[in-house]
């Protein structure tokens, strides 16, 4: 089969250095790259793949989560700038080899201004079959590999520095964490803890994990909407983002916010009730910053090097402590204090 290289046609979005509407896919599907800035390097952030209602809620979701990868480039002090791509069709029935080529052409045609990976319903394959197209493609088999150890290590490290912050010690022995997900990332998260003593409440949608978790971690179960109201220290969210919400926040017993998940306040808003309760949140875009810290040097060419994702995890752990300190000191919720000295870095860099 003869592909032809798709159509790209610019939308006009005030807040994103260039975003593209790409035209002519295979399958009679569209998809959408949005660059949200080069200011600190090449736009990184991965392709996702999903069924949307309408246009318009992909349009959101491309530019919400492109504005992410920059805070979260950022904030690691990564020499990346953050952008996103989706693909607006149904993974099961519609992904197809032919469709992955096509989009790796759209990715090559934008120069290396953005450089794709993983996200929701990909695989290392798929990122393979887009590499027949282009360069400018990480997360291939074989190369820096699942990200998630990564990403619950710095997590693990975040947890431990709010936990010195609000209980005065970051020795995690004995404290109680309710998890809500125990994927990839949540499994390795809730691997450390046992492991440093702390006492595990799960949920999770997917049975067999928590049957694992009782197993492995002698962890108690509970319902999906009792996890919030969990007697515990800390809440550990690594499933699925805003769950930190007007509804869920009052609920809350714990001291201490810290997880994997992507975009867990709902609203900025949501940052202030947390303070107003008097729970400490470690922001999410800087807490789980180990996976794209991970695939760095793959994106940018270079070769793994044990010693500087070492000392990688280590900034991101002094870096949250930096946060948490000047929140404690300002009353600032850590996000702003977070979302300011990202926006610091970003434009000291444009
Ligand atoms: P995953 O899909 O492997 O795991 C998610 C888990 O959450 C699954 O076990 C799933 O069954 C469970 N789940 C889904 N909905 C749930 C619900 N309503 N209540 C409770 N559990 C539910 O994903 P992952 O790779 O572990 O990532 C977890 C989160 O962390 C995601 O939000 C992801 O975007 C974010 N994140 C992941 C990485 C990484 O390295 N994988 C890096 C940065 C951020």
């Amino acid at each position: 089969m003869t592909l032809t290289a798709p159509t790209l046609t610019d939308l006009a979005v005030a807040t994103h250095e260039r975003v593209v509407h790409v035209e002519g896919l295979p399958g009679g599907l569209s998809a959408l790259i949005a660059i949200h800035s080069t200011a600190r390097g090449p736009a990184a952030g991965g392709l996702r793949m999903r069924s949307y209602d309408s246009f318009d809620a992909a349009v959101e979701d491309v530019l919400r989560l492109s504005h992410g990868m920059t805070l979260k480039n950022a904030a690691a002090d990564l020499p990346l700038g953050g952008g996103k791509a989706v693909i607006m069709g149904d993974v099961a029935t519609q992904k197809t080899p032919e469709l992955m080529e096509a989009f790796g052409m759209a990715v090559d045609q934008l120069g290396g201004d953005y450089r794709t990976a993983e996200d929701m319903g990909m695989t290392p394959e798929d990122m393979a079959i887009i590499s027949r197209q282009t360069k400018f493609v990480a997360g291939l088999p074989g190369k820096s590999g699942d990200p998630s150890p990564i990403t619950a290590r710095g997590v693990f490290l975040s947890m431990k520095v709010a936990a010195k912050h609000k209980f005065g010690s970051d020795d995690l022995n004995g404290k109680r964490v309710a998890m809500q997900g125990l994927g990839h990332v949540g499994w390795h998260l809730a691997d450390m803890l046992h492991e440093a003593g702390a006492e595990l409440i799960v949920t999770d949608v997917n049975e067999d994990a928590l049957d694992e978790a009782v197993v492995s971690f002698n962890a108690k179960v509970v319902g999906l909407d009792e996890i919030y109201g969990q007697d515990v220290e800390i809440f550990a969210p690594c499933a699925i983002g805003a769950v930190l919400n007007a509804k869920t926040i009052p609920m809350l017993t714990c001291e201490v916010v810290c997880g994997a998940a992507n975009n867990l306040l709902a609203t900025p808003e949501d940052g202030q009730r947390l303070v107003e309760r008097g729970i400490l949140y470690a922001p999410d875009f800087v807490a789980n910053g180990g996976g794209i810290i991970n695939a760095t040097p793959e994106i940018i060419g270079q070769t793994q090097d044990a010693a500087w994702l070492e000392g990688k995890l280590q900034a991101l752990s002094n870096n949250m402590d930096a946060i948490l300190s000047e929140s404690l000191r300002s009353g600032l919720p850590p996000h702003e204090v977070a979302e300011h000295m990202v926006e610091a870095k970003v434009s000291l860099a444009a």
